[in-house]
Order: C-alpha cells, then sequence, then structure tokens
C-alpha cells in the first residue's frame, strides 16, 4: 500500500519533471533561456496559463490542439512526459529508497534532455553532458553498489576511445556529441554494462534504420539523418533495468 502510494509519487515527479526537460532540451540548443518567456504556443505564440501546462492532462483537454488558435500540438511533448514518469516509477520499483535510485534519477534526466534535443535539433549539447560527466564522477566515488570506482572510470574511457575512434572514421553521421554521451553513459553504468549499451543502442538503431528504409522514407543514394543519441538512451535506459541480466543470458550461451 505505502510502496504504491509511493511509487504514485515518483510518477508524479517524473511527470512533472519530465516536463522541465522538454523545455530545456528544446530551448538550450537555441540559447534560450529556460525560465523565460513562460511556454508559449508554437504556432500563435500565445503564453500559455498554468491550466495549459497540466503535464499530459492538458493535452488530453485540449484534444491536443492549442486552445487559442486551435492547431494541433504534437503529440511529442506528452509521450515524453509520460515516458519520464514512468521510468521515475520503476527506478523506485527496482531499487527502492536507495541512494542508486537518485543516481539513476539523475541519469535519466540527461538521457530525456538529450533525446529532445537530439529528436529536436540533432545535438546533444556539452552543457548538458559536461556538467552530467562530472557530477557522476564525483557521486559515484561515493554510491557505487554494483562495480567498482574503477570499473566506472574503464567504462568513462571505453565509451569515449571506441566511438571517438568511430567518429573519426565515420565522417558525419555519428558526432562528438555521441562519443561525449557515451562517456557519461559508461562512467554511469561501468564497463560491463557499457557493453551492453552498444550491443543494443547500436542493433536498435540498425533495425529502425531498416524499417525506414523498407518503409520508403530513406531514398537510396540520399542518407536520411536520423539522430544516434535516443538510441543510445534507450539501450541505456534497458542497461540499467535488465543489464546484468542480459550479460548473464549472453553467458549462459556459451556456457
Ligand atoms: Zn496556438
Amino acid at each position: 500500500m505505502i510502496s504504491s502510494i509511493i511509487t504514485g509519487f515518483f510518477f508524479l515527479y517524473g511527470l512533472i519533471l519530465g516536463s522541465f526537460f522538454n523545455v530545456v532540451g528544446l530551448r538550450m540548443p537555441n540559447g534560450e533561456s529556460i525560465v523565460r518567456p513562460r511556454s508559449y504556443c508554437p504556432h500563435c505564440h500565445r503564453t500559455l496559463a498554468a491550466r495549459d501546462l497540466v503535464p499530459i492532462l492538458s493535452y488530453m483537454w485540449n484534444k491536443g490542439h492549442c486552445r487559442y488558435c486551435g492547431n494541433p500540438i504534437p503529440p511529442g511533448y506528452s509521450v515524453m512526459e509520460f515516458i519520464t514518469g514512468l521510468l521515475f516509477a520503476v527506478t523506485y520499483q527496482v531499487f527502492g529508497l536507495t541512494p542508486e535510485t537518485g543516481m539513476v534519477l539523475l541519469f535519466i534526466s540527461v538521457l530525456v534532455i538529450v533525446t529532445v534535443s537530439d529528436l529536436a535539433y540533432f545535438l546533444i549539447l556539452d552543457k548538458i553532458t559536461f556538467p552530467a560527466f562530472f557530477a557522476i564522477l564525483i557521486l559515484r566515488f561515493f554510491i557505487h553498489p554494483n562495480e567498482s570506482y574503477e570499473s566506472h572510470l574503464i567504462g568513462a574511457g571505453l565509451g569515449f576511445g571506441i566511438f571517438y575512434i568511430i567518429a573519426m572514421f565515420a565522417r558525419g553521421g555519428f558526432g562528438l556529441g555521441d562519443v561525449k554521451l557515451f562517456a557519461v553513459v559508461g562512467l554511469f553504468l561501468g564497463w560491463p554494462r557499457l557493453l551492453v549499451v552498444i550491443m543494443l543502442s547500436t542493433c536498435l538503431g540498425t533495425l529502425f534504420g531498416l524499417l525506414m528504409m523498407v518503409a520508403g522514407r530513406a531514398t537510396e543514394g540520399r542518407k536520411t539523418a536520423i539522430p544516434f543519441g535516443p538510441f543510445i538512451a534507450l539501450g541505456s535506459v534497458l542497461a540499467v533495468f535488465f543489464g546484468y541480466d542480459l550479460i548473464d543470458w549472453y553467458w549462459s550461451l556459451f556456457w
């Protein structure tokens, strides 16, 4: 009972923060302030009232349209809010009220912001990955329940090193923003689960690319840009919750 109430709080907390992460991910790449102006409709630029800003519910009340000009609002905002809420709730369910829960919430927050900005602008900002890296570098020294601190440092080095080399050879298509994100991911997860993220994100990214080609969105000879950041984020989230299970399963295939 108490556990369900706390889970509900984590969900709400994630919903509200998810709404804030949308704003950060969409405004920061433009150099806009995160707090001013207040949120506005992208079509008619009317400042939104408090009742227009309730995560998910406003979207449902207004049936996905701006209350002032009637233009459709992209559902992406609500989807990201919901995903953030869900991930926060699952984090509590899996890790309980532990320091690692705080760590995972921080990591998920970074991943959500990165996903929003990469989807919207093909950008992963240093302004996000650098502070995240140094915060995790310090916090992981004290909180590392699954891996040694060294494993986390090796993860950071591997994540950066492997993808820095790839980015050097694959001119375009794989940006330095992705490289720095992999450094953050490796630092957070430690090197064994970093390998899981590399497997998952490249497989999911390739699969998605193939599906897009089959769907005829990608025309031959022309590169259709697909941001890779969201796949790194998706792989990372899966590795947070299932990383060690996936590693065990993988080894069980050989032993
Ligand atoms: Zn409007």
